[in-house]
């Protein structure tokens, strides 16, 4: 029978073979040539001096291989500002310390550009001899990308900001007129209604009810943009505590709807700022006991762990909400009712809900099934360009 020799084999079998001093040579200058085909820059440095650079490294430098050998010190690759610290590390290698072989930095191009590389060092010894040899990787692309990405997020900290400042300015100016239009429908109410026939009566009552309803929505508004411009006070929060605090705080309305409470977990304890996350939290369990006409409401407050992160959520049998505005929920004064259906509202909770969680590097979404009930779902610092000031 004839004996197929597979690929595995046949390698293992040319490993073991040792190689002859020439072959290690081929070898060896194969791998470099190799690297340098793959766009990485290799030189071998002896006695601080250059003795061997590859064909990627010239290009990434502009500088021939015979030039590179002729200087006295290889740190000439190197950024002036780079040089102090590859000087040190140098030396710590070859005195045959372990420290982190992989790090970035930046060369010097012929024309005097910064070329920022990645690079990893290793200590070569051969007999007597001892040497360093160093690989580097082009990271410019990489790093052009990086400090775009982090102008375009200051930039947008910045405009967000701006919104900010402006919805505050613009919501505390209006505050002053709107707070006259008020005092002077009650004033009529007070002081003229008896003058006016129903039809007119009617039309100042809902006058004064515009005008306390406008204050209610710019004060949200005010509230909103205050959470932009304020820092955040970040300290570790037993998540236990805080929701008991806030179920006993609800507790009055909880009760007279008859809603029982359900904890299932016990919750973690989280970096968060206490007083926002709070809020967040009312917010989720008002709703839930607002939206809700079952005869046996419950409203449970849990976390689970999925896919390494912790998940808390606040989970109600309610009225649900239409997939279609499970996103639009979300938008400043968005409700999907009449203004006095279910003990009305303003519709900026769950947007305040939303800019809460952001501005912890976390995300909040809701599963639900009209007529079954509604899951809002949040988590904490999945975001590391998060705003924790
Ligand atoms: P508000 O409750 O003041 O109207 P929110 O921003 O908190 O404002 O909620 C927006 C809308 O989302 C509500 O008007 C309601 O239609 C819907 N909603 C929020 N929470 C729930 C819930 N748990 N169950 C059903 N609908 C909800």
């Amino acid at each position: 029978m004839r004996q197929e020799t597979t690929a595995t084999e046949t390698v293992t079998a040319l490993e073991e073979e040792p190689l002859k001093p020439d072959e290690g040579i081929a070898l060896y200058d194969t791998l470099l040539a190799s690297l340098s085909e793959m766009g990485e820059g290799v030189v071998v440095v002896e006695n601080r001096r250059i003795t061997y650079a590859n064909e990627a490294l010239c290009a990434m430098t502009g500088i021939s291989a015979t030039e590179m050998k002729s200087w006295p010190n290889y740190i000439q690759l190197f950024h002036p500002d780079e040089r102090d610290r590859i000087m040190r590390n140098h030396l710590r290698r070859l005195t045959g310390e372990q420290f982190e072989a992989h790090y970035e930095s930046a060369l010097i191009h012929q024309d005097g550009q910064r070329v920022e590389i990645e690079m990893a060092a290793a200590r070569l010894q051969a007999g007597a001899r001892i040497g360093v040899i160093v690989a580097f990787r082009n990271i410019d692309e990489r790093k052009a990308v990086e400090a775009q990405l982090k102008r375009y997020t200051q930039e947008l900290e910045r405009s967000n900001k701006a919104l900010d400042e402006f919805a505050y300015i613009a919501s505390h100016d209006l505050k002053e007129p709107l707070r006259g239009i008020h005092n002077y429908t009650s004033f009529l109410q007070e002081d003229y209604a008896a003058k006016l026939d129903d039809q007119g009566r009617y039309y100042l009552e809902r006058m004064h009810r515009l005008a306390e309803r406008l204050t209610t929505l710019i004060d949200r508004l005010l509230r909103y943009s205050r959470l932009g411009s304020t820092a955040l006070t970040i300290t570790p929060v037993n998540m236990n505590s805080l929701v008991d605090e806030v179920v006993e705080d609800l507790l009055p309305s909880l009760k007279e709807r008859q809603i029982e409470i359900r904890r299932p977990h016990t919750l973690s304890t989280i970096p968060c700022d206490e007083i926002w996350i709070g809020e967040l939290i009312q917010n989720l369990i008002t709703n839930a006991a607002k939206y809700n006409d079952k005869p046996e409401k419950w409203i449970e407050i849990g976390y689970s762990a999925e896919h390494g992160r912790q998940v808390f959520y606040v989970r109600d049998n309610g009225i649900g909400i239409p997939l279609q505005h499970q996103d639009t929920i979300f938008r400043i004064f968005k409700r999907l009712h009449e203004q006095e259906k279910f003990g009305g509202g303003t519709g900026a909770g769950l947007t305040i809900a939303r800019k809460i969680v952001h501005r912890h590097g976390g995300n909040i979404w809701v599963e639900s099934t009209e007529g079954e009930g509604s899951t809002f779902y949040f988590t904490f610092w999945e975001d590391s360009h998060a705003t924790q000031t």
